[in-house]
């Protein structure tokens, strides 16, 4: 999987500035296209419930 090694066509997002993919949802701020499109605290939140389930 040497392919997460290279990260090729990668753009700064707008509003906070971190490496994302292009044309995709901001996976930090949730913002695209200078919108706000998903709520990236809930999906935290999803994410922590589904980590704590598979410790299980
Ligand atoms: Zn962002």
């Amino acid at each position: 999987m040497h392919l997460f090694l290279k990260s090729p066509g990668l753009v700064l997002c707008k509003k906070c500035t971190k490496k994302i993919l292009p044309h995709t949802v901001c996976p930090y701020c949730g913002m695209y296209r200078g919108r706000q499109v998903v709520d990236v605290l809930g999906q935290l939140a999803k994410k922590e419930k589904k980590a704590k389930e598979k410790v299980k």
